[in-house]
């Protein structure tokens, strides 16, 4: 990781870490990560991520990665191992500590009796609905269970029947007793396990009876020695009984809990539920299609992992939910591609163009340079014959005249060769359409940064045409056409962007791009950045995804954001 991200800007957490450093309550920093793996993680939680380990990394400390799993019927393996993967590919490494709440549940289960023996827990036989009706509402008082004095002995014995499987699903739950008038309706005697017959993927059938988020995060948190919990603003209003489980159990920490803003996004949707309909519905092709949010779509896509880490960083941390321009994560990753990526030649909508006074069967091979700043990232060799292809857009046959592309009569630069001039244009005489340039070349032009003096204002992209390859290019535009999906009480799918896809084949690229690894990132001279698919792409016949265009396009347009 480079210096610049070593020195993190500082914010509110900062300035806590600092002061319980200083005052002595704390003398080492952890941290976790603690994702669900009931689906793949998303640039939202990229942000927890480098907020987490970023902290643990300048402090000096840890960060733990905790699968947080006590929710078995939307959890897998799959997604865990998927998380694993995603928090190294981000730079990140928890190193030994690698846990999952499940294997908490003894220890969870042993402290939810140590409450039931204090008085503090209760089981409840009522059901789900009598249970939000006794529970008030902001205004009104909630009501005790009649269950709510039962003694501890008879607490003990139904919890250890519950665990046992004497009961069915939903029949019985148990709950902490704090107090159902407390103005904060978390306080209102919360459940702290339910009854569930649900295979775990970690645990099997071990267990029928399941711990809830509220209970079993903050003895998490302590039994790894966790010094600062950092979540997102909704659990502000939890954080009282965060410290209630921690003040009355014999946990061996005592961690504290600290809200940061989450992340939004614009033009896209970042619930793991929605996504996951997404899939499942078919609206993209997966959780690595690289429209989605997701960290695998984004890698997908082209993403790279230092770009999301300076976005992480730039977007800051607050205590105040805000929306982010997508445009602020693109410029991270146009700044980073900018230094990081090789150029190369595409042609998007190839154009034949013949030179006409280039001789037949004959061919050169030019010098070019891998990065027009960084000779240290070295040059290649690219072909070019009688028979070349530019893009069909730098040709207008009746041009306005600030147009320095080709037009009949005009002169142009081919990128790293010989100047050229439109002689003749050739059509289909049937459609009208253009099918062909005749052009001549002058010898005497040849060179990356000729002094051949000669004054032509435009520089062309081009590829050869026997010896470039043929390819599909996959365009990606926003996967929704509003800022906000979902809003103005429509369904989030009703916004998605029907043209957020645009396959293009017949793509012409440099040959040398046949063989390059999946995932390879490439500038295409004028045009954009782009990835060869990891899924795709086959030696001699790869994919491209556009990750992003060279400027915003979407800012040009003015489209109101
Ligand atoms: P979802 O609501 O989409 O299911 P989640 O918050 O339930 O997301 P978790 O797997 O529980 O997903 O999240 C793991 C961690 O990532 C949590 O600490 C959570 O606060 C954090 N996180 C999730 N989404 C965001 C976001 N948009 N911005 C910042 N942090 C986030
Ligand atoms: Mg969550």
């Amino acid at each position: 990781m480079s210096n610049s991200e070593a020195k993190a800007p500082t914010n509110f957490i900062r300035n806590i870490i600092d002061e319980d450093l200083a005052s002595g309550r704390h003398d080492k920093v952890i941290t976790r990560f603690p994702p669900e793996p009931n689906g793949y993680l998303h640039i939202g939680h990229a942000k927890s991520i480098c907020l987490n380990f970023g902290l643990a990394r300048d402090f000096k400390g840890r960060c733990h990665l905790r699968m947080d799993d006590t929710n078995p019927e939307k959890e897998s393996v799959e997604y865990a191992e998927a998380i694993k993967d995603l928090v190294h590919w981000l730079g990140y490494d928890w190193g030994e500590h690698l846990y999952y709440a499940s294997d908490y549940y003894e220890r969870l289960f042993r402290w939810a009796e140590e409450l039931v023996e204090k008085g503090l827990a209760y089981v409840d036989d009522l059901t789900p609905e009598q249970m939000r009706e006794f529970r008030g509402t902001l205004t009104e008082a909630g009501r005790p269970s009649p269950c709510r004095e039962r003694s501890a002995a008879e607490n003990l014995d139904l919890l250890r029947r519950m665990r046992a499987g004497d009961f069915p699903d939903g029949a019985r739950t148990l709950r902490a007793k704090i107090d159902m008038a407390s103005p904060n309706m978390n306080l209102r005697d919360p459940v702290i396990y339910r009854i569930q017959r649900h295979h775990h993927y970690r645990t099997g059938d071990a267990w029928c009876i399941y711990p809830m988020y509220d209970f079993a995060h903050p003895l998490s948190d302590a039994l790894e020695g966790i010094t600062h919990s950092l979540c997102t603003l909704e659990f502000e209003d939890h954080r009282p009984l965060y410290d209630w489980f921690i003040d009355n159990i014999s946990v061996p920490g005592r961690p504290r809990q600290i809200e940061f803003a989450r992340l939004s996004l614009g033009f896209t949707v970042m619930s793991k539920r929605k996504l996951l309909e997404l899939v499942r519905e078919g609206h993209v092709s997966g959780w690595d299609d690289p429209r989605m949010p997701t960290l695998v779509g984004l890698r997908r896509r082209g993403f790279t992992p230092a770009a999301i880490r300076t976005f992480c960083e730039r977007i800051g941390v607050g205590k105040s939910d805000a929306w982010i321009d997508m445009s602020v994560l693109e410029d991270c990753l146009r700044e980073d591609l900018n230094e990081s990526a090789p150029r190369a030649m595409g042609v998007l909508s190839p154009l034949r163009v013949v030179i006409t006074n280039f001789p037949e069967g004959q061919s050169e091979e030019f010098e070019a340079a891998n990065h027009p700043q960084k000779p240290e990232m070295g040059s290649r060799r690219i072909p070019f014959s009688r028979e070349i292809y530019v893009e069909r857009d730098d040709f207008m046959e009746d041009p306005p005249k600030k147009f320095f592309r080709l037009a009949p009569g005009r002169e142009v630069r081919l990128r790293y060769g010989y100047i050229i001039r439109c002689d003749e244009v050739v059509k289909d005489p049937e459609s009208g359409e253009v099918t062909e340039l005749r052009c001549s070349y002058d010898p005497d032009t040849l060179g990356a940064n000729p002094k051949d003096g000669r004054k032509v204002k435009g520089t062309i992209h081009w590829v050869c045409a026997a010896r470039s390859l043929a390819c599909e290019v996959r365009q990606y535009d926003r996967l929704f056409s509003v800022p906000n999906p979902g809003t103005g009480g429509a369904d989030y799918r009703a916004h998605l962007n029907p043209d957020s896809l645009s396959i293009l084949t017949g793509c012409r690229v440099e040959p040398a791009l046949g063989e390059v690894a999946p995932g390879s990132r490439f500038q295409f001279e004028r045009l954009g950045y782009f990835c060869a698919d990891s899924k795709d792409s086959a030696a001699g016949r790869p994919v491209f995804n556009r990750t992003v265009t060279l400027r915003d396009s979407w800012a040009k347009l003015g489209q109101g954001r």
